[in-house]
């Protein structure tokens, strides 16, 4: 099977350079660093979306007005529209995380699928959301860049799992429902995909997995949307292990979930959120042995409290993830919910000068 060429040789190759030179830096929880600004409904509307929908969209056409029918949707809590309403925010967070000292940051896109937008009723902005958070990555890491050359930023466009699941019923009374379909998760990803990759994303991440059918349909959309740009991006797959028996939602346990994915030969296969990075030691061990392909971790700071809080401090967090990386388990970290600028700061430091875990050359079945 032949491959597309890289869509950016030049990134590529100076990623791939500094992951044989050193465990990298993933960033922290943007949703996190979003709670601490208290916004109210107001501000996530700002003015394209005070009225609750889109000032400059209807879905016949018509002109809004008294009574047109659009009724305001509350809009607080949707984190990806600030993107488009409070572009400084986001990129002041960016912005932070570069300056805490991370290699790569994730786009602000987590939610924005049409399966995740019908909730607020913006399916409409899927491909905009996706091209502005990529653009807006884009300009923090250049803006990173330029001041220090020798350090290479990469923008990571991010793809949720979405709200709903393919492969299991909401509903116990009626085990064969699904809420969505491979088809329709795959036309969702396709959208965001391809706004990711038109705002300049340097690699792609599938995160945050907890159905592998999910993640497959990412898969499949992302491989059409290089199809049409007539080239590829690196791509790196994260799953997340939801309950103490070290299986994803769907099943799987780490091996299995990375022989159900490996055929879309990823940059790097990892485990982020759900557990803090303490409980993800065994998983990322199973993954570090298997995996053909460079390892990630992005743990939460702890589990999370009664309150739905984080308590891990970064010191903490950074001295666990010190010894993963003294084991040789490490290509890529970083952190999920509840970390900040500060646990990034403390895991940069506790990883510098440990070597990268080297990626085993196993045998392939001819
Ligand atoms: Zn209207
Ligand atoms: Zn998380």
């Amino acid at each position: 099977m032949s491959r597309l060429p890289w869509l950016h040789p030049d990134r590529v190759a100076s990623l791939e350079a500094a992951l044989a030179q050193r465990i990298l830096v993933i960033d922290g929880a943007m949703g996190t660093m979003i709670q601490r600004h208290g916004l109210e409904e107001a501000d996530y509307r700002g003015e394209r979306f005070a009225h609750g929908y889109d000032a400059l969209f209807s879905a016949d056409g018509h002109a809004h007005g008294d009574g047109c029918g659009c009724d305001g949707h509350d809009q607080r809590g949707n984190n990806d529209l600030l993107t488009l309403t409070r572009p400084d925010l986001i990129r002041g967070i960016h912005a932070a995380y570069l300056d805490a000292g991370a290699d790569l940051v994730e786009t602000n896109t987590f939610n924005s699928t049409s399966v995740s937008l019908a909730d607020y009723r913006l399916q409409h902005l899927v491909h905009e959301l996706n091209r502005e958070g990529a653009a807006l990555a884009r300009a923090a890491c250049d803006e990173a860049q330029a001041a220090d050359p020798s350090r290479p930023r990469f923008v990571i466009g991010v793809l949720g799992p979405t709200s709903r699941t393919a492969s299991l019923s909401p509903d116990v009374n009626r085990p064969g429902f699904r809420a969505t379909s491979f088809d329709e998760l795959a036309v969702a990803y396709r959208e965001a995909a391809s706004g990711l990759v038109e705002g300049g994303a340097d690699v792609l991440m599938v995160e945050t997995i907890f159905d592998t059918l999910n993640a497959k349909a990412a898969l499949f959309a992302i491989d059409d949307v290089f199809e049409a740009a007539g080239g590829r991006l690196p791509v790196l797959i994260s799953g997340t292990i939801t309950d103490a028996s070290g299986r994803t939602l769907s099943g799987q346990t780490a091996e299995a979930f990375w022989y159900s994915l490996r055929h879309a030969r990823p940059l790097a296969i990892g485990l982020n959120c759900a557990l803090g990075a303490r409980d993800l030691r065994v998983h990322i061990d199973v993954l570090s042995q298997v995996a053909d392909t460079h390892v990630s971790c992005h743990p939460n700071a702890g589990l999370p409290n009664a309150f739905g809080g984080y308590d891990e401090t970064p010191e903490d967090m950074a001295a666990v993830l010190r010894e993963f990386a003294e084991a040789g388990l490490l290509n890529l970290v970083g952190g999920c919910c509840g970390t900040t600028p500060a646990h990034i700061a403390a895991l940069a430091a506790a990883v510098e000068g440990l070597p990268p875990r080297r990626v085993p050359r196993l045998q392939e079945a001819a």
